[in-house]
């Protein structure tokens, strides 16, 4: 490699670790974002550019056109998606990921002289296409059942004994070609096909409020794919920047299962059904509610000295994070002492209500994680859910037989009043009921976040 490019790839994984550093703070993760993505296209430039190689025009025009069909298309989803649609769009980036990946370990496979190549190089190709395909056929399989295009749980009899069985026969088989250096082109499409169909029986049983947690483990095997295909290539860009979301996934599954109070094997392995809501407003076993209206809420509000706001999923898809800051300005200017609650998994991806707040200047400081506001609820005279669920539903607590019990939840209900705002008594992502919602303390203010909260300021403007 030449002197230029070893210092271009020096370069781009500085900016893909300081990228990284950034994105850990809402102010400077979108300047993070641009800086490991600047040292991204500089890698590009670099690759194609600087090497010894003959290559015809040909492949010079490919590869512009490859780059301006994809940028065109990635460019448009981006400025498309809705926050809400995050992980969906993560699932789909995970799996092209993987997909690139098992298709170079098609290409080298073919182009080496697999008798003549090492063991450790044969077995390097062969993990690229395995855990290639498996990401893609996984990421494709949970992109589904985000956008509610598969059906969210789907279990087969038996199936972690056929999962197991299935993905030990893959690599047995790996490991056969390997021993023997075989080079049939047969084995290694049944190699493939043999990685796209365990992506989907390891993803088809898992569902509910289990789905984050596999984003993000695709996405950590998607740099897992990344970096053996910087092996493959002694390609040290590839290979850092593969092993950096690898990694940074794992983290991120990791401290996604804590939030959850959940193990990664009963993520895989255990089971995430719903249970069946009543009729609306009344349930046999928890009782009845109690509605309230914008203006009960605001004199609440009013002559409160601590409010706790609940963000949630509800708040992003009503896109009422403004109009909750404007709220939030006007009780602190009646001297009201306003926070908000942050549960880790809140909304539909990672730090949702993090970045939600932050678009809408909210201060980060008022921003409170789980653990910290936790212990301030019994001090809180009036708690504001808007359109959050399951990560206030007290049966994680109390209910042994609740697919939550066990994940650590935000404890609402020690405050004095509960306000809920939602626009039904339907289930939230997790598709279970929520005594919350019948407890004496709580009252429900029906109707979208951004309506509800619009009549809550005009009401509070008022007096
Ligand atoms: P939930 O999905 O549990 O609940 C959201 C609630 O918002 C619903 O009950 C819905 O009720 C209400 N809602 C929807 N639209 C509106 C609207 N326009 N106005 C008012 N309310 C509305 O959300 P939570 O944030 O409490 O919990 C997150 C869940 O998502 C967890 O189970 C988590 O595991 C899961 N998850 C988290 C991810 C992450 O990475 N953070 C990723 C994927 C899933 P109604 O229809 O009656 O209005």
């Amino acid at each position: 490699m030449s002197v230029a490019l070893s210092i271009i790839y020096l370069i781009a994984t500085v900016t893909f670790i300081v990228g990284l550093k950034r994105l850990g703070h809402p102010d400077t993760a979108k300047s993070g974002n641009l800086i490991a993505a600047a040292g991204m296209g500089l890698a590009i430039v670099g690759t194609i550019f600087i090497h010894d190689l003959e290559v015809p025009t040909i492949i010079y025009a490919l590869i512009g056109i490859a780059i301006l069909v994809g940028a065109i298309i990635g460019w448009l989803i981006a400025v498309k998606v809705e926050m809400t649609k995050m992980p969906e769009l993560v699932s789909l980036f995970n799996g092209f990921g993987g997909a690139s990946a098992a298709l170079i370990g098609i290409v080298e496979f073919g182009n080496a002289d697999i008798q003549a190549t090492s063991a450790s190089m044969v077995i390097t190709v062969l993990s690229a296409v395995i855990i290639g395909a498996i990401t893609f056929s996984g990421s494709l399989m949970a992109w589904g059942k985000l956008n509610g295009k598969v059906k969210s749980v789907i279990k087969i009899p038996q199936y972690n004994i056929i999962n197991n069985v299935f993905i030990i026969a893959v690599i047995g088989l790996a490991a056969y070609m390997t021993a023997g250096s075989i080079d049939t082109p047969v084995l290694l499409y049944a190699l493939l096909v043999g990685g796209l169909v365990y992506g989907i029986l390891f993803v088809m049983p898992i569902g509910g409020a289990d789905m984050p947690v596999v984003i993000s483990l695709l996405n950590s095997l998607t740099g897992i794919a990344a970096a053996i295909t910087g092996v493959l290539y002694d390609n040290m860009v590839m290979l850092v920047g593969g092993i950096l979301v690898g990694s940074a996934g794992i983290i991120l599954t990791v401290a996604m299962c804590k939030a959850m109070n959940r193990t990664l094997a009963s993520v895989i392995f255990g089971s995430f059904s719903a249970s069946a809501s009543g009729p609306e407003g009344v349930n046999k076993t928890l009782g009845t509610i109690k509605t309230t209206t914008a203006s009960d809420t605001a004199i609440m509000m009013n002559y409160a000295t601590n409010v706790i706001i609940v963000p949630g999923y509800g708040l992003a898809v009503a896109q009422a994070q403004h109009v909750i800051h404007e709220l939030e300005e006007i009780l602190t200017g009646k001297g009201v002492n306003v926070k908000y609650a942050i549960h880790p998994v809140a909304g539909r991806m990672p730090g949702h209500m993090n970045v939600l707040l932050a678009e809408s200047n909210v201060e980060y400081d008022m921003l409170v994680e789980m653990d910290d506001i936790n212990p301030q609820f019994n001090n809180a005279d009036v708690v504001l859910v808007v359109g959050a669920n399951d990560v206030v539903n007290p049966a994680a607590h109390n209910d042994p037989s609740s697919p939550i019990y066990g994940m650590p939840i935000l404890d609402v209900e020690n405050a004095k009043h509960i306000v809920v705002n939602k626009r039904s008594m339907k289930a939230g992502y997790a598709g279970i009921e929520n005594e919350l919602f019948y407890n004496s303390k709580t009252s429900m203010l029906f109707g979208d976040a951004k309506a509800a909260l619009t009549d809550l300021v005009s009401e509070l403007k008022g007096m």
